[in-house]
């Protein structure tokens, strides 16, 4: 029988888990073990006997990793921490590939089988298991909330006796799943919104959820579906019309949220601190790319910066900050894949080597790094 090992998280500020209850109870269904490191769930409002109850075995992490064949886990663990485990096991987890390069060839070392869950590829068939998705999609509402939290006014207008309070306008820069949220979640605190990103199939999409659409004219941005649906560094000619267009419309803006990413590169840099010192003060900027070096000049992860009066946020980990809802979505996206992979004959996930999925999202193989975006 297969044994799925589910781990506590010891990343400073994890506080997700990669199973719940829910997907416990599905693995048994499909013929596997399960078991659970002790307070695995605890800071995401699971408890031992929520695991327990679903039909896990709850146990110290050396138990837990007795002889198991597939490692569960929200970030990478240390694979010095990797002992006990059966031959070529898998480590299914949000592994960092590019960010924790050495820690993948620890990895090879320990003999375990490394998929990284952020390599997805973004397919019709895996959209039911991409954790950037559905941890993106939590991360730009709470921007907006944590925004919306430390702003001394209020979002929308409100007309009473005493006067009028006029509504908050919000600028969300990047229209990727988070901005995409972002947008939704602005506009439904009662905000004006506007919204700009550099692919312009988005145009169509901020439109549709009722924001202004902020575009770049004179110069082309990236057309068509480009390198899977992912952004890509932007030509100098490119960044200076954005930079100008920025600065004409960020003056008047009360909350800013960004979220532009390029995979495997830094952040770009969005928002100078030129740009900061023209708003008004008691603006607030939320930085979602501050742990990829951020988008905003100043930013620190973790921290509030107060620059020209106006109030940078951003997280490091802004998934672990809604661990409850982000848990739940995590956990499913690693059921959805493993279940689609079931071998009933099996009795466990076979990965056809052949398979665009794996060839994606495999980093180790037979103590070696296998994965093309790493050995290039
Ligand atoms: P992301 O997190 O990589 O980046 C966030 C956004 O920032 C993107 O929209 C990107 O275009 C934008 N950006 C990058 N550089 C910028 C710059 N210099 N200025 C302004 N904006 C900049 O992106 P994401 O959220 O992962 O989504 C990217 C696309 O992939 C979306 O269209 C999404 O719908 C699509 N997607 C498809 C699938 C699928 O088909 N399975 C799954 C997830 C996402």
């Amino acid at each position: 029988m297969v044994k799925i090992a589910v781990l506590k998280e010891t990343a400073a500020g994890e506080t997700r888990v990669s199973a719940s209850p829910e997907t416990v109870k599905k693995y048994i269904g499909l013929g596997a073990t399960v078991a659970v490191e002790a307070g695995a769930g605890l800071s995401a409002s699971i408890s031992d006997a929520d695991y327990a109850a679903a039909g896990a075995l709850v146990e110290t992490a050396t138990a837990v990793l007795k002889n198991a064949d597939i490692i569960l886990s929200v970030q990478g663990p240390d694979p010095k921490a990797l002992k006990g485990m059966s031959a070529g096991a898998w480590l299914v987890a949000g592994l960092d590939p590019f960010g924790q390069r050495a820690r993948v060839d620890e990895y090879a070392k320990t003999g375990v089988e490394a998929l990284a869950m952020e390599f997805m590829p973004r397919i019709t068939r895996a959209q039911s298991m991409d954790i950037l998705s559905s941890q993106s999609n939590l991360s730009g509402y709470k921007a907006v909330i944590e925004a919306a939290s430390v702003y001394g006014r209020a979002f929308p207008m409100m007309m009473t006796a005493a006067g009028t309070v006029s509504a908050a306008k919000a600028f969300i820069m990047g229209v990727g799943v988070a901005g995409l949220q972002a947008i939704a979640t602005a506009r439904r605190l009662g905000a004006q919104v506007s919204a700009t990103d550099v692919r312009s199939a988005t145009k169509e999409q901020i439109e549709s959820l009722g924001a202004k659409a902020i575009f770049v004219e004179n110069v082309a941005g990236i057309e068509g579906e480009g390198a899977g649906g992912y952004a890509t560094e932007m030509s100098d000619e490119y960044k200076a019309a954005q930079a100008e267009l920025v600065s004409s419309h960020i003056a008047k803006q009360d909350i800013v949220i960004t979220t532009a990413l390029i995979p495997g590169r830094p952040a770009p840099r969005l928002i100078s601190d030129a740009q900061i010192a023209t708003m008004k003060p008691g603006s607030v900027i939320f930085d979602l790319a501050v742990a990829q070096g951020g988008n905003v000049e100043g930013s620190k992860a973790d921290e509030i910066v107060v620059k020209h009066g106006v109030r940078i946020i951003g997280y490091t980990n802004t998934p672990a900050h809604l661990a409850a809802d982000t848990s739940a979505l995590f956990s499913r996206n690693l059921f959805n894949f493993l279940s689609a992979f079931w071998d009933k004959e099996a009795g466990k996930p076979v990965l056809p080597d052949d398979d665009e999925i794996t060839a994606a999202i495999r980093l180790t193989k037979d103590g070696k790094v296998v994965n093309d975006r790493l050995l290039a």
